[in-house]
């Protein structure tokens, strides 16, 4: 039943809440009998820094990413030709702010990263990881959504969708859930312009402390495929060596269930399918 284990969403120390050592992520998903292991590196430029009080927090934001992943990470990637499968990709947090969206583009252009994921973190510079939202779940779900629904439009290429429905981690609404009776209408034309635009939407794991299995949630999962939407893979969102490939033969079950037959992997401007 195992077949190719794959995961496309990972972090290590050089994203600021990575945990471990990108050769020590590397050796653990080789161990476990990873085939194909993205590494996405948190490149946060959409966080407002000057809101950060943490010090330590600002700092290691300010330090992420950049030259020295790319440069260590294409080695390791060398490193583990003929043994592993290592895509050396980047995950943007998307900001309206048209300076924030310039800069993705340069580091793009700079770095080539074999893949990115397009995700969106915060609202006005301000995560949900750290802040609290003022207001009613439709007010704030809505805008998230549709803050979401601009991200597809990024002028910069991107390939994954992140974890649409992240938001739902962070917020202390009694029934977290993006319904669709609820948001059926945004999140109709989120999934129909993802599979217009050709992208993959991610089936994310970091659900943490929520009932769902993943982000985006089963029900949601289902949605896409009656609209006709094929493309999706799998993010464990690691941090942390114990978590890669995180839930992964119970998510599997559940995308079969739905009907998906295969994922979809990017890698420099090609897809490769996993048969699951
Ligand atoms: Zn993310
Ligand atoms: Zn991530």
């Amino acid at each position: 039943m195992k077949k190719f284990i794959v995961d496309m969403h990972t972090h290590s120390a050089f994203s600021h809440d990575g945990r471990a050592e990108l050769k020590d992520m590397l050796a653990t998903a080789q161990k476990m009998g990873v085939a194909f292991y993205g590494v996405s590196e948190h490149h946060d430029f959409d966080v407002q820094l000057d809101l950060i009080v943490n010090e330590d927090l600002r700092a290691r934001l300010q330090a992420q990413a950049g030259e020295a992943y790319f440069h260590t990470a294409r080695h390791l990637q060398e490193d583990y030709e003929g043994v592993m499968n290592v895509a050396v990709g980047a995950e943007f947090g998307f900001s309206d702010d048209e300076s924030v969206k310039a800069r993705y583009l340069a580091e793009y252009e700079k770095f080539r990263p074999d893949y990115v994921i397009n995700s969106v973190h915060t609202m006005d510079g301000k995560d949900f990881a750290y802040f609290q939202f003022d207001g009613d779940k439709k007010t704030v779900y809505s805008a998230y959504l549709s803050l979401i629904r601009r991200s597809l439009d990024a002028p910069y290429p991107y390939d994954i969708v992140g974890h649409i429905g992240y938001a739902a981690r962070y917020v202390s609404f009694e029934n977290v859930d993006f319904d669709l009776d609820e948001f059926g209408e945004q999140l109709d034309d989120i999934f129909r312009t993802v599979i217009a635009k050709g992208k993959i939407l991610e089936v994310n794991t970091a659900s943490k402390q929520l009932k769902q299995r993943s982000i985006p949630d089963k029900p949601l999962l289902k949605r896409y495929y009656e609209l006709g939407g094929r493309k999706i893979c799998f993010g464990s969102d690691a941090h942390f060596p114990e978590r890669i490939a995180d839930k992964w033969e119970e998510t599997i079950a559940a995308l079969k269930e739905i009907g998906f037959t295969y994922l979809t992997l990017p890698f420099r401007g090609e897809e490769i399918q996993i048969e699951i």
